[in-house]
């Protein structure tokens, strides 16, 4: 198959994305009537790249149909799901690309502005983007719209689309509780009670709800070449309910790690034999795709990537990173380590969701070390039932629906540390493969997770 976009070598300057073609899908779609690209880009049936999977056409349709007032674009560059590197890969190639499609959004909604918001530490990514935005728009091919770069802070929770509003905002990423089609960048119809900061005096009962479109880097990355071969092209790839390609990442317990793109439907063992199989004398006995979907099991390991095909074994794509663990990992410090990153990154809005967590985790930390009881695996089971109640956001759902399926994939391991008793003979540390960088084969994961408490702030060991 032939890189759909991380094809030939990478785009560094204006000059060498125009001679590529780039910019002709933006002219184009200047030319037509939005509803028009909004039923392409729908018969594409391209579907969010970002972990949700909701199709991109319908998300802009509904934009469009929210009535008069004023709209906004966004662009979602804020990856930080674990062994995720999708996004920072498809800016590192060609930023413009991701650029244009966010222009031709802008363009299909109705925006009046265009931000996209990527985390302060992605240095690389940030420049590339702004050098970008600079060249496309002093070239003329960014339309009217005003676009702007957003840098923020390094947290999780930044790459959940309410929060990433707020920062934009120039907030802290708490989560909002209406979503940005119902109240989106700058609205003041709906505000005290609603969303995670007090209104301005004066500026409640004010506006209109801004709808806003927000959508994830690669998702927009796709939009360009969709307009310009056509929404049945995109469908040739693929399957049929997850049509195109996705910029897959592949870390944790394999020879070489990496980040590469795949058709849409590809087995998951093949994509493992690109990362070079399990660690010499290994065997691989588990894969997350990221903490937001239920553990694979080995023997699950030939399921399609795709949104079905992952949803038929109860998992699901999210942002199609997956991590994978050997005979080296015990399964309990995995769902104690994965447990403790959403703990930590819980922002405390909602109590069943921080107090639920932190209960879980702590008892997995006691089970651990030996010290667990029955009791203590019904504070867990009944943790894991009320930890969504009455939440904002999707985080208190991941952890739920993680720890639950590895207590429920692994009981074995569970059941010996009940003993004081482990399945692995060294069991080494886990870490939270939050990744930092990834070339050459070899991953970096940000080392200062482990000591990051549940304040945000970190501990000096
Ligand atoms: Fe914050 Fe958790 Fe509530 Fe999400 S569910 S807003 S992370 S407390």
């Amino acid at each position: 198959m032939a890189a759909v976009l991380l094809d030939g070598d990478p785009i560094e300057s204006l000059r060498d994305f125009v001679a590529a073609g780039g910019g002709e899908a933006y002219a184009a779609a200047r030319q037509l009537d939005p509803s028009v690209i909004v039923e392409e880009i729908t018969a594409s049936g391209l579907r969010g790249r970002g972990g949700g999977g909701f199709p991109v056409g319908k998300k802009w349709a509904g934009i469009r149909a929210a009535g008069p007032g004023r709209r906004f674009a966004v662009c979602n560059a804020a990856e930080g799901e674990p062994g995720t590197f999708k996004d920072r890969a498809l800016l590192r190639h060609n930023p413009y690309r991701v650029l244009e499609g966010l222009a031709i959004a802008a363009h299909a909604v109705g925006a009046e502005a265009a931000y996209i918001a990527t985390k302060a530490s992605y240095q690389r990514e940030a420049e590339a983007i702004a050098r970008a935005i600079e060249e496309l728009q002093a070239g003329g091919l960014l339309g009217e719209v005003r676009f702007t770069l957003v840098l923020g802070p390094d947290e999780y929770l930044f790459g959940e689309e309410k929060a990433l509003l707020e920062v934009i905002e120039g907030n802290d990423p708490l989560p909002r509780l209406l979503p940005p089609y119902e109240h989106g960048l700058f609205a003041t119809d709906i505000q005290t009670g609603w969303q995670a900061v007090d209104a301005p005096p004066g500026a409640v009962g004010q506006g209109g709800p801004n709808p806003t479109l927000v959508n994830n880097a690669e998702s927009l990355a796709h939009v360009p070449r969709i307009l310009l071969e056509g929404a049945a092209w995109f469908r040739s790839l693929g399957t049929t309910d997850s049509p195109g390609t996705t910029v897959a990442t592949i870390v944790g317990d394999v020879r070489t790690p990496l980040v590469t793109e795949i058709e849409l439907g590809t087995s998951l063992q093949s994509l493992i034999e690109q990362a070079g199989g399990p660690r010499p004398g290994r065997t691989l006995r588990a894969a997350f795709s990221g903490v937001a979907n239920a553990v694979i099991p080995f023997s699950q390991f030939d399921v399609p990537v795709s949104y079905e095909g992952l949803a038929t074994i109860g998992s699901g794509l999210g942002s199609a990173g997956f991590v994978l663990y050997d005979d080296t990992a015990c399964m309990v410090e995995v769902a104690h380590t994965l447990s403790r990153f959403l703990y930590v990154e819980s922002c405390g809005q909602c109590r069943s969701c921080k107090f639920g967590c932190g209960d879980v985790t702590r008892s997995l930390a006691s089970l651990l070390i030996g010290e667990g009881t029955d009791q203590t695996v019904e504070i867990i089971g009944a943790r894991l039932r009320s930890v969504t109640d009455q939440t904002r956001c999707y985080l208190a759902a991941e952890e739920q629906v993680m720890i639950s399926s590895i207590l429920r994939e692994f009981p074995e391991e569970f059941a010996l540390h009940l003993e004081g008793r482990c399945s692995v003979d060294e069991p080494r540390t886990i870490i939270v493969p939050k990744l930092v960088d990834i070339a050459d084969g070899v991953a970096t994961y940000d080392d200062r997770q482990a000591r990051k408490q549940p304040d945000w702030s970190y501990s000096r060991d």
